[in-house]
């Protein structure tokens, strides 16, 4: 008998994330445990803890089913009425090697072992190889339930085997793990993927490449109303809007420097006739050579350029998202020369106002800002110039702290040429997630040689601040239909009204209705299909139009219709002049509720 490596430990000393990790590492071998009594020919790959529970990788002869889940997850909790004692021993190698012949991956893993780095651990009938970390016993491992299925390759490389991944969920309490399963629920319900595709807002085709949205007519109308918004009060504050192409030489971004620092992120070079081509990763270059189009005079500080501009990332087709992660994206993007540093604080102050303003009306609060430093000991990710770093940190600071945000600083999440604020968002799914950055920028000026004409006559560098609001249209939109679920303020519902005629002989007065609505740019639509009016009304709900108005006799007499709102209120008849009336103060005003 070998002599145990793991003595008792009272896991009420340990801190939550320590017990929790415990407990999920040892409920992998508990899941192992019971899949070789399923399949004992089972190759066992690996089994770690992740945030939510715990994984294990198997090769087996079939592939597994629901029902397998059942009766492993079944069989995992005899083996928790058991408390088994989990023991570790230490084994030398050679006697590893033979002990797990059978087993590939488990090989394959010893041969990065060292002498005297060996052991393994067995609980029950059960023995893995392990470096330890467990609960006492089989009893102490928590709520946990098998949750899925899915693939996964040896060492996470295609030129592997490919191996069945079984997940579960595991947290110290029955509660906890019913509060996860709410919350996963929760995301589900609101997943603008499922939402997306009901209410036809976007697709993804295959033959069009992952992560290149293709936005449907309703879809294109959303994010027609955002673009339109933010643009007339860009206007209103003073930005020029400006169109650049999205293709560029290759020379542009080796100068600003994205070739060097952010090549990974970029699709490949197209080449012809000797000249190199890039399809542009970020606007700023393009935005640059707007302003070098001219030379400036102090006078025209500060110079805002902004334009809704594409760009392109490679992002991994395996990590690419709905419309939350794409490749091809369109940016609320705009850059705003400086000539000073007072100048950029009251800048980023103004940006950051109507980032306040611009969520207020949108009706976004999971939101917070954090300031995003550089890391001086990284060399490679970030541009070297220390005092630069300290003078752009220092004064987004100081904004923040004027304006009177809440704020968290992290280290390490900068631009590569400089530090940023970066608005945080808190997804549905649970994820904290950057939607957009306000970066000050000494860096490119210098890259690109700007200069302006100032008060003495001589040349000066300018100061860029780089900023989004809405961050792209496709992140805004899929944040937009999770924060909603779909039910969208009428100002963006693709469609706003639906007039349902209750007989034939009524379309000619609902076409009528329509039409008093769309004269004042309101979409309208008549739904004068052969179905039941109920059928009609439902499918409106549905399609989560906001205002349903059913016409009949009575109603054409009274020149009126039967309002019925999205979500179930029905308001009775009630005239339409008072409804085209409400539905466009309704949506000049950005209401962010229906008549209720
Ligand atoms: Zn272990
Ligand atoms: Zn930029």
């Amino acid at each position: 008998m070998p002599e145990p490596l793991e003595s008792h430990v009272d896991l009420s000393t340990l801190t939550k994330d320590e017990r929790l990790a415990r407990m999920r590492h040892s409920a992998a071998h508990v899941l192992a445990e019971a899949m070789v009594e399923l399949f004992p020919d089972a190759e066992l790959g690996i089994g770690p803890p992740i945030d939510t529970g715990f994984y294990y990788d198997f090769r087996l002869t079939r592939s597994l089913t629901p029902d397998d889940l059942v009766w492993l997850e079944d069989r995992m909790r005899k083996s928790v009425k058991g408390k088994h004692p989990y023991r570790m021993a230490a084994i030398a190698k050679a006697e590893a090697v033979d002990r797990w012949k059978d087993q590939p991956f488990k090989l394959d893993l010893l041969a990065e072992l060292e002498e005297g780095n060996v052991t393994q651990c067995t609980h029950a009938a059960f023995t893995d190889l392990c470096r330890g970390g467990h609960v006492n016993h089989t009893g102490e491992i928590g709520a946990f339930k098998l949750m899925s299925i899915a693939g996964a390759y040896w060492r996470g490389s295609e030129k592997n085997p490919q191996l069945q991944r079984v997940y579960g969920a595991l947290f110290e309490t029955p509660e906890d793990l019913a509060a996860y399963e709410q919350q996963l629920e929760e995301a589900r319900r609101r997943d603008h993927r499922r939402i997306g595709k009901e209410m036809k807002i976007f697709e993804l085709f295959d033959e069009v490449g992952p992560g290149h949205v293709v936005w449907l007519p309703n879809g294109a109308t959303i994010r027609r109303e955002l673009q339109r918004w933010v643009e007339d009060l860009e206007i209103e504050l003073g930005y020029q809007h400006v169109i650049t192409p999205s293709v560029a030489k290759r020379e542009l971004y080796e100068r600003s420097g994205h070739w060097a620092h952010y090549q990974d992120a970029m699709y490949p070079v197209m080449e012809r006739d000797e000249e190199q081509y890039v399809l542009r990763p970020m606007n700023c270059p393009s935005h640059i050579m707007v302003f070098a189009s001219d030379l400036h005079s102090y006078r025209e500080f500060p110079i805002r350029i902004a334009e809704f501009g594409n760009m392109h990332r490679w992002e991994k087709s395996g990590q690419v998202t709905g419309m939350s992660r794409v490749r091809i994206m369109t940016l609320n993007d705009a850059h705003i020369f400086c000539t000073d540093e007072a100048m950029v604080e009251s800048e980023v102050a103004g940006v950051l106002r109507l980032m306040e303003r611009v969520y207020g009306t949108l009706g976004l609060k999971n939101y917070n800002y954090r300031l995003s430093l550089g890391d001086p000991e990284n060399k490679e990710k970030y541009v070297d110039n220390p005092p630069m770093w300290e003078m752009g940190e220092a004064l987004l600071r100081r904004v923040l702290n004027h304006v009177g945000l809440e704020y968290v600083e992290a280290k390490d999440e900068a631009a590569f040429y400089g530090p940023k604020i970066d608005v945080q968002f808190q997804t549905a799914q649970g994820k904290d997630e950057t939607l957009v950055t306000i970066q000050v920028d000494f860096h490119l000026p210098n890259q690109f040689g700007l200069e302006y004409v100032g008060e003495d006559g001589e040349r000066h560098r300018p100061i860029i601040v780089h900023r989004g609001v809405i961050s792209t249209l496709e992140r805004m939109v899929a944040l937009l239909i999770e924060e909603c679920e779909g039910n969208f303020p009428l100002w963006l519902a693709p469609q706003q009204a639906v007039v349902i005629p209750i007989a034939d002989r009524h379309i000619e007065y609902a076409q009528s209705v329509a039409a008093q609505l769309k004269a004042l740019g309101l979409r309208a639509e008549v739904d004068a299909r052969g179905e039941r009016m109920n059928a009609k009304i439902r499918d409106a709900q549905m399609r989560k139009v906001p205002y349903m108005l059913i016409v009949g006799d009575r109603e054409a007499e009274a020149r009126a219709a039967a309002l019925r709102v999205r979500g179930g209120g029905d308001k009775g008849a009630v005239p339409v002049v008072e409804i085209v009336e409400r539905l466009r103060r309704e949506r000049d005003e950005k209401a962010l509720t229906l008549w209720d």
